[in-house]
């Protein structure tokens, strides 16, 4: 009641996934589970409790807004949180007390924590980002000794909890060259932190596709999205992972599908147009059922004509343009379709299968994109 579509996060699916991530990492190697984007989607409320229960005890995210959801999804719980990007100096406080992780990649973030942790009384758990080729956040290698001085100086109110960077594109070979210089790098200015001798933090580059592509960036911590949630990074990635261990279908099932119901079925006469404007014809009498699903739910504009849906089983095409609110779908080639019947605009239905990467490619829009432009507020629930 009161929803017009909804979201199913399978449980197994969840379990699959994280057992293959833990066994695929060398040993004692921590796999932070990355939930930015409201878990790619998924919902941060419903997933992290899931992947709590499987084992998963260590999260990041963009920003303190998200923190603060993972916090309020996981109370009373044992884990470790971490922000690789985004915190106000005026959230740092809430960070430093509550024991989040935080990434610093400049100096003025830096002050502030060492303030905030005297204000507080606790210290500041800092990750330390560097620079390395990617031309994001990051510190430069020529600063690094004036940071770690500071560090240095006020270990009463700071512990580096890790050294880090992030690597532009290990999901495609044709950055080969910059992702391994990068991690030449990386491994350079390790050599510059050999005086602090105090400095046990953990050094993590590496997100899916690194893991599986570039070994040896595993390190001590891998932070990994799109994979947890059933999906390669790309294909190029899953066919390097296929062809490496031999296997010929993904060992990652995905965990979300996105339902709804057919609101009204109606039949349109030869010769006329569907829904607004006249991209589509009928050129014989056609049946259409309305789906109470639009582009301000996450479906798509650039899915009109081009789009599928699940219906009894079957694959029916979207007519006409994607509506804010509905879309309406050609379902003459079956007679049964009636208001009320489910409909799978991603996920499983009998033996059919809309993936989210079909529906990609259809939009031009990358997993990651579709994944997480899917509304906060359609209601997420989850099952076996
Ligand atoms: C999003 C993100 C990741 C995870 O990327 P995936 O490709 O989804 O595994 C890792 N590190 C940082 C800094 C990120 O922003």
């Amino acid at each position: 009641m009161f929803q017009t579509s909804y979201i199913e996060l399978s449980e197994s699916a969840v379990k699959n996934n994280i057992e293959f991530i833990k066994n695929f990492l060398g040993d004692g190697v921590t796999f932070s589970s990355v939930v930015k984007g409201n878990a790619y989607g998924h919902g941060i409320a419903h997933y992290c409790p899931l992947a709590h229960k499987y084992g998963v005890r260590h999260f990041s995210v963009f920003s303190a807004q998200e923190a603060l959801q993972v916090t309020q999804a996981l109370p009373n719980h044992e884990f470790t949180l971490m922000i690789m990007g985004q915190i106000e100096n005026a959230e740092l406080e809430w960070a430093i007390e509550h024991h989040v992780e935080f990434y610093v990649f400049e100096h003025d973030r830096l002050n502030a924590a060492i303030a905030a942790a005297k204000q507080v009384g606790k210290k500041a758990l800092i990750h330390v980002e560097l620079e390395t080729g990617m031309n994001r956040t990051g510190f430069p290698v020529q600063e690094l000794t004036a940071i770690f001085k500071k560090i240095e100086a006020n270990l009463d109110c700071v512990e580096v909890k890790g050294v880090c960077t992030h690597l532009a594109g290990a999901e495609n070979i044709a950055n080969y060259k910059r992702i391994t210089d990068q991690l030449k790098r990386f491994k350079q200015y390790q050599t510059k932190l050999h005086p602090y001798q105090w400095l046990s933090a953990k050094k993590h580059v590496a997100s899916s596709s690194a893991t599986i592509r570039y070994l040896s960036s595993q390190m001590d911590l891998v932070r990994i999205g799109i994979l947890q949630f059933g999906f390669f990074p790309t294909q190029e990635i899953f066919i390097h992972y296929s062809s490496k261990h031999k296997v010929n279908e993904s060992p990652l099932k995905r965990i979300l599908s996105w339902k709804t119901r057919v609101m009204a079925v109606k039949t349109v006469k030869a010769g006329e147009f569907i829904g607004y404007g006249t991209s589509y014809f009928t050129n014989g009498v056609t049946k259409i059922a309305l789906i109470p699903v639009g582009y301000s739910f996450g479906y798509g504009r650039s899915l009109s004509n081009q789009g599928k849906v699940l219906i009894n089983g079957s694959r029916f095409q979207v007519a006409g343009t994607v509506n804010m609110s509905m879309l309406a779908v050609d379902i003459t080639s079956d007679d049964s379709i009636k208001k009320g019947d489910e409909v799978v605009l991603i996920g499983n239905q009998g033996e059919q299968e809309l993936s989210v990467s079909s529906f990609s490619d259809f939009s031009q829009q990358i997993n990651y994109e579709l994944l997480t432009r899917l509304p906060q507020d359609i209601p997420r629930m989850v099952v076996k």
